[in-house]
């Protein structure tokens, strides 16, 4: 292994890999634990949740985002899981984050279960968006994606967010073959009707249960043809840039739609995104083989120097794509819950 450059060589710099991509937006995940079980993500049992004393404290998140604020050039920093309302202290870390110069953009993407209750104060605490989680409207197809009757908790959590200003609410939808595949037009109209802006994820292959499969996933070729029977979409003119999303105007507008193909036309090249696990490894792609540890050393007394360093360490060899079409492609060890999505 190359050592890394000693901290004063690379002192200032930001968090750049070996194809010039720089990472600006840095997702935090809060816990592996989640109170769904999303089928195409959990089983119904769970996992084997990270130990305690190995998920970071509130002082240690809130530690490394300003190493990465301060330090490495972060400008955006996304909380998510597992479930991150299920954290006790996230408004507490949201408020401390919030504090940080230069303050960083702060988003969450939750199933909102319990959103309805802590909108206000995440929305007080300095939070400036919500991602919310949401496959069906109708109550029977989200119980069986879910596992859980829960959709009444999700669309009061999508309005608390709305009125306490979370704006603007993104909504971000899978779609399972056979489950609802049949339903997007539907989920669309709901969410126009509503203000939120929709946005539709192919299934990528980080489930837990290993059942992803290239020929039964929904391509975005197909979400978009199945809308487009029902809406008039015109590409949206403002620029893509690093936004995974291609955004699409419904009819004359204002209302959008977006479809993340991560999977079939990968938006790699233009990636800006760095991962933080609930326990403290740095992961520099959803699907990377590998995972840098900054906890031992945050533990074992390292200066914010020393972590920005590891963090740079860990960033710069970054692969050009996530390979998913490569006959070599194997799935991350750690499923999508516990790197956070
Ligand atoms: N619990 C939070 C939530 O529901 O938004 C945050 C974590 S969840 C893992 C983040 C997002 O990942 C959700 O929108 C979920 O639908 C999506 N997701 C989970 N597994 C996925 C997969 N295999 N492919 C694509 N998206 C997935």
């Amino acid at each position: 292994m190359t050592p890394a450059p000693s901290p004063a060589a690379t002192s200032g710099q930001p968090l750049t890999d070996r194809f010039g991509r720089t990472a600006t937006d840095l997702r935090v995940s809060l816990t592996d634990r989640c109170n769904l079980r999303c089928t195409y993500c959990m089983p119904p049992e769970g996992l084997d949740w990270l130990p305690d004393d190995s998920v970071l404290t509130n002082d240690e998140v809130v530690r490394l985002v300003r190493v990465a604020v301060t330090l490495l050039g972060v400008e955006e920093v996304r909380f998510t899981g597992g479930e991150p309302l299920v954290r006790r202290g996230v408004v507490d870390i949201i408020e401390r984050c919030a504090a940080l110069e230069p303050r960083p953009k702060l988003s969450i993407t939750t199933n909102a279960l319990g959103l309805a209750r802590t909108a206000p104060a995440l929305a007080a605490a300095g939070l400036d968006r919500v991602n919310v989680s949401l496959d069906s409207v109708r109550p029977e197809t989200f119980k069986q994606l879910t596992l859980r009757d829960r959709l009444h908790d999700v669309v009061a959590g999508l309005a608390a967010a709305e009125a306490a200003g979370l704006r603007p609410v993104k909504v971000n939808a899978v779609l399972m073959r056979g489950v609802n595949d049949d339903q997007a037009p539907e989920l669309l109209r709901w969410c126009l009707e509503r203000g939120y802006e929709l946005r539709f994820i192919e299934q990528m292959p980080l489930d837990a249960q290993h059942g992803w499969r290239r020929d039964e996933m929904v391509t975005a070729e197909e979400i978009l043809r199945l809308l487009s029977e029902r809406f008039l979409l015109s590409e949206a003119e403002e620029p893509r840039g690093s936004a995974p999303a291609e955004k699409f105007l419904v009819g004359d507008g204002p209302g959008t739609v977006g479809v993340i193909a991560s999977v079939t036309r990968p938006f790699c090249g233009d990636c800006d995104r760095v991962r933080l696990t609930a326990d403290g490894q740095v992961r520099n792609c959803l699907f990377a083989r590998d995972e840098s540890d900054l906890r031992t050393a945050l533990r074992a007394g390292a200066s914010d120097e020393e972590l920005a360093d590891r963090w740079r360490t860990a960033v710069a060899p970054k692969r050009a794509g996530h390979g998913i079409d490569d006959v070599s492609f194997l799935q991350p060890a750690r499923p999508m819950s516990a790197i956070g999505g």
